[in-house]
């Protein structure tokens, strides 16, 4: 071979040496994020592929939107459509309202709350993940829960999600950003006139998930926390030993009769439902999630995410134990 054919084959072979050492460290940073981009190469979610059959109370409230009126001032409000049909959830009290979580923005939320409620509306998101967040730059009232490291990320009152705290780039989106108007203290009571909701941090699903107790109304909106199906204790940001601890205060704090509404509905489409589960649920999931805590290897079965069955409506996903930082 001739000088200046080694020099191109020299070349050649540094350049790729480089790239692959570049994507070493890129995996070997963030092992988690690697894996779960190689896991969603069996589809992404988007638009759903079925059309939805309405259960129990549920009705269409224009071609996207169905809700359920749940009684006592609340209700949910659903997005069928979309592939990982999320659902939100409107409070009311007698002086304003108060929405948990806002959808991915595929549509407006804003002209169905308004059509449910006339009263001032807080928007406060379950966690910051895209698929809850997708509306939040629409209202002008905007909460979060007041952890240290979101206190840190907000500029000027406001707040621009990170590519992993989002995680919209799996549908092609970009992070949000948004105003925040009021910082609430986790366990701080939320007045709304004649009703008091209760705002609990429970680190697990990411590290800044929050739940809302409605004690009144024996109720407790879970966000991620809790749904039925996959529970997803396996994406970037999320923490076993921490979900495994926030489980078992959630569960050994609530009434017999509370209705915990999730914050994911399709999981017997094509049929869909609001997603309610029982505290007996919390618990299966708390011991789960305490036995997958626990375990010194890899929990459950499967090649990535592990699964770990949790019972009849859900299953636990998570990562390997080496993954977490
Ligand atoms: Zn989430």
């Amino acid at each position: 071979m001739s000088r200046p054919g080694r020099g191109a084959l020299r070349m050649v072979v540094g350049s790729v040496a480089a790239l692959l050492a570049v994507a070493l460290i890129v995996a070997l940073r963030m092992p988690e994020v690697a894996a779960w981009q190689w896991y969603l190469r069996a589809g992404k979610p988007g638009m759903a592929d079925f059309e939805p059959r309405l259960d129990g109370a549920l009705r269409w409230a224009d071609d996207y939107f169905v809700v359920e009126e749940l009684g006592d001032g609340a209700w949910a409000i659903g997005e069928p459509r979309y592939g990982q049909c999320n659902f939100s959830y409107l409070i009311a009290g007698s002086e304003r309202a108060l929405l948990f979580d806002t959808g991915p923005g595929v549509r407006d939320i804003g002209p169905i709350v308004g059509s449910l409620t006339k009263l001032p509306v807080l928007a406060l998101p379950s966690h910051l993940h895209f698929d809850h967040v997708g509306n939040l730059a629409r209202f002008a009232d905007v909460a979060l829960p007041d952890l240290p490291a979101l206190r840190a990320q907000a500029r000027g009152g406001r707040i621009r999600l990170t590519r992993y705290q989002h995680l919209g780039f799996i549908e092609g989106g970009i992070p949000v950003e948004f105003a925040v108007t009021r910082w609430l203290a986790p366990g701080s009571s939320i007045e709304l006139g004649g009703r008091t909701l209760r705002l609990l941090s429970m680190p697990g699903h990411t590290a800044d998930s929050v739940v809302l107790e409605d004690q009144g109304a024996n109720r407790l909106f879970a966000g991620d926390f809790i749904y039925p199906s996959q529970i997803y204790a396996f994406l970037p940001g999320a923490d076993l030993d921490a979900y495994a601890a926030s489980a078992q205060r959630l569960a050994a704090r609530l009434g017999p009769a509370t209705v915990v509404y999730g914050a994911h509905g399709c999981d017997q489409a094509p049929t869909v439902a609001v997603p309610r589960l029982a505290r007996t649920d919390v618990q299966d999931l708390a011991r789960a999630l305490t036995v997958a805590a626990a375990s010194s290897g890899p929990i459950g079965a499967g090649l990535y995410p592990r699964r770990l069955p949790v019972n009849g409506r859900m299953i636990l996903y998570a990562k390997y134990p080496w993954m977490v930082r």
